[in-house]
């Protein structure tokens, strides 16, 4: 009894010094702890101030220094956060200085973009990085954008999003690390981690911010900001994985969604955003509505005022509202009338400045002015930003080792995409420039410096005009192989870029089609933000590189494929469907009960290129799995290894893949389950083991349809290639 009085009045004095010593408060105390600072400044703010804090607005692009004063007056100085689509620390220090001196307070601003992919070192889409298989090398690229960022006067990015996608229609698959829960959360991981570093409070280091919690990536027909019907059953196997992953790496914010899960959206969902993430998983972040999300709970049918959308969503969890301005409107009548607590308008502040004070921004809120020269596309970013391109690029077909070629053969550079510098950087692709970009062209001359090289452009990346064929014809007729460069322009994926069938446009086809009966070898560079549907074409080309949308570095990586200075070593992080009409089509579909029937009666129900495929220069074979034991308990762990064999005449690397099948269980499993995976480099004529170790609750559990993790005595399968071993868990 003693002791509980003794600490009350130590909480007691604490709590009322915080408040009181006016001279050197303790929110301005850098040697504080956090939450004694958080709760001093608190105590200290007006219900205004607060909702300040919750309020993020877009600040212009393109200004400069010498010309926003008018915009910048627009922005009151207690704001507590700016979507700064900018570049220049001078105007972030220039705001910032206006909010530190003079708000009462001195609340410095938090300010956000959109780093996706880099911020001017632009690296390849997250689809693309997936295929990398390689989460220490994304992480290295999220470094290096979070030091571009930062010193360019970035606290915060939007990213990553961890939306497990199975629809390529959907323009945003092209933003996520594709059909995989595990695979999301190793990257989510890895970004988080990249981000952030050790220290919020470093110079090098923003905060992330996972999106779109969650399950956008199951939009009904892969179009863009609809309803999604999700059972709690998939959200907890398939949609949650990736931010509970995230959030345990130490994620500092999480964005709601646009989406409407099963009739309760994103932006007002109790369940998901409280239950879920605040309570079950303990996140002390703060959430962040996507944009103007929160007015749209009108158009989503579930509020009938600005007001009732407001309250909808901070109830449901909404900390900081983007962009409506909602927040600032109706959340003072909320608390006046008693339907918004206060505690929790409280518990979304404190959620914002807890980090603001983690990011270091009271105490060293201006970033230096740095030239760009010495901020941007450093020679040790670019190498980060070529390796990732590298590892992701996949090589589909290969038939007839056309590939790689030789370094003298003459070389007939055809399509739209060969001299194209914007259209490889992909969607959301910030401060990025096509003057930077490396284009295929320019690329190829460089590495094929002894070859003669003709270039047509053929035709447009869509309509009808076929004027160029005849050209392009006449310059493959004169070399010994075609290099095809065909693809998506960027904004044919990205936000609110939904495409009905995912083929080629019919005019770039028709290019490759009359290409192909010159009997030449053809060799298809695919450039695109989504799987693509290539049955018709696929038949045609000896070869087929897919490099997604690389970034800056552009056609260094493909070049160096082609000509055999690089082995390829990515696969596929998203299913290549046959034809459009399979969708949705994806490798871990849940059993069923004739699995030798229902096919198409009019295509093959197999996809053209399945998850995880991808070919290397080099031959690899896998030999036995060996478990050290063929049954454990539920506590004990099991350890099995498989030899893979470089038996090529050239080093390559190999990912290997760890499916986990759970052929009984109360709830029905996917025929088979990623659980892990590695990457290692194997040299010519060398043998490298992979092991993996089963830990039976992370490896063989599931989660029911409450969020309760479950394990279940019985058979199990592990599976690596077509290779497989059965082991049992008893209790
Ligand atoms: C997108 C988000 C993005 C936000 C801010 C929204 O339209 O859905 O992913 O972070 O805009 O730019």
């Amino acid at each position: 009894m003693i002791l509980v009085i003794f600490i009350l009045l130590i909480v007691v004095s604490c709590t009322s010094s915080e408040n009181r010593d006016d001279e050197s408060p303790v929110y301005k105390d850098k040697n504080a702890p956090i939450e004694s600072r958080v709760r001093d400044l608190i105590g200290r703010m007006t219900i205004e101030e607060k909702i300040y804090q919750l309020t993020q607005v877009a600040f212009g692009k393109n200004m400069n220094i010498n010309n926003i004063g008018g915009e910048m007056d627009k922005i009151p100085p207690e704001m507590g956060s700016i979507i700064y689509v900018n570049q220049d620390p001078a105007v972030r220090n220039a705001l910032q200085k206006k909010a530190i001196e003079d708000s009462r307070l001195g609340i410095p601003i938090l300010f956000a973009n959109d780093i996706i992919h880099g911020f001017k070192t632009i690296y390849p889409i997250s689809l693309g990085q997936a295929c990398s298989w390689n989460p220490e090398i994304v992480k290295q690229a999220c470094a290096v954008a979070a030091k571009e960022s930062r010193s360019s006067g970035i606290d915060w990015t939007f990213s990553p999003m961890v939306d497990v996608a199975r629809d390529p229609r959907w323009g945003r698959v092209a933003e996520g690390y594709g059909e995989d829960p595990y695979a999301n959360a190793v990257f989510s991981i890895a970004s988080v981690q990249g981000y952030q570093g050790d220290d919020l409070g470093d110079e090098n280091t923003i905060a992330a911010c996972l999106k779109h919690y969650v399950g956008y990536g199951a939009s009904e027909g892969g179009r863009d900001y609809v309803y999604t019907e999700i059972s709690k059953q998939t959200l907890w196997d398939t949609y949650l994985p990736p931010f509970e992953a995230g959030v345990n790496a130490g994620a500092a914010t999480i964005m709601s969604g646009f989406h409407d899960i099963s009739g309760v959206p994103a932006s007002a969902n109790y369940y998901t955003l409280t239950e879920v993430l605040k309570e079950k998983w303990g996140f002390n972040g703060f959430v962040v509505s996507d944009w103007n999300s929160v007015k749209q709970l009108r158009s989503q049918g579930v509020a009938g005022s600005d007001r009732e959308a407001t309250l909808k969503a901070i109830t449901a969890g909404v900390d900081m509202d983007m962009a409506d301005g909602l927040y600032l409107e109706n959340v003072a009548e909320l608390i006046k009338d008693g339907s918004l607590p206060v505690a929790r308008l409280d518990d979304a502040v404190s959620r914002v400045l807890r980090l603001k004070f983690q990011l270091a921004l009271f105490d060293r809120p201006y970033v230096l002015e740095v030239p760009e020269e010495e901020r941007y596309l450093l020679p040790e970013y670019l190498l980060v930003a070529e390796k990732l391109a590298e590892e992701s690029t996949v090589l589909l077909k290969n038939e007839h080792k056309t590939l790689p070629i030789s370094k003298k053969a003459s070389l007939a550079i055809i399509g739209p995409m060969a001299k194209e510098q914007e259209n490889l950087l992909g969607s959301w692709s910030a401060h990025g420039e096509a003057k930077d970009v490396i284009s295929i062209y320019e690329a190829m001359q460089q590495e094929f410096p002894d070859s003669k090289i003709i270039y047509a452009k053929g035709c447009d990346f869509e309509g009808i005009d076929k004027t160029g064929f005849s050209e392009a014809l006449n310059v493959a007729r004169k070399a010994e192989i075609v290099v095809l460069c065909l693809g998506e322009k960027n904004s044919w994926s990205g936000e609110n870029a939904s495409r009905s069938t995912i083929s080629l446009p019919e005019i770039q086809e028709d290019l490759l089609t009359e290409l192909s009966r010159l009997n030449k070898p053809i060799v298809l560079l695919l450039t695109n933000g989504r799987p693509l549907e290539l049955g018709r074409i696929e038949p045609h080309c000896q070869s087929i590189v897919e490099m997604w949308q690389p970034g800056v570095v552009g056609g260094n990586p493909v070049a160096g494929i082609i000509s055999g200075r690089i082995n390829p070593s990515g696969k596929l992080a998203m299913t290549f469907p046959f034809a459009t009409g399979q969708i949705p089509i994806y490798y871990n579909m849940r059993q069923q009960g004739r699995p030798r029937s229902g096919k198409y009666q009019d295509i093959t129900t197999e996809p053209l290129f399945e998850f995880t495929h991808g070919l290397s220069y080099t031959s690899f074979k896998y030999g036995e799995l060996k478990a050290d034991k063929d049954t454990i308990t539920k506590t004990e762990k099991l350890v099995i290894d498989i030899s893979v064999s470089n038996i090529g005449d050239r080093d390559g690397a190999e990912v290997v893949h760890w499916f986990v099948t759970d052929p009984v269980s109360t709830v029905s499993r996917p025929v088979k389950e990623l659980r892990y995976f590695e990457k290692q480099m194997i040299r010519a004529g060398q043998a490298n083991v992979f092991r993996f170790e089963i830990d039976p609750m992370r490896d063989l559990s599931y989660v029911d349809e409450l969020g309760n993790r479950m394990l279940e005595s019985g058979e199990y399968y592990i599976s690596v290639n077509n290779k497989k071993v059965k082991i049992s868990l008893i209790d």
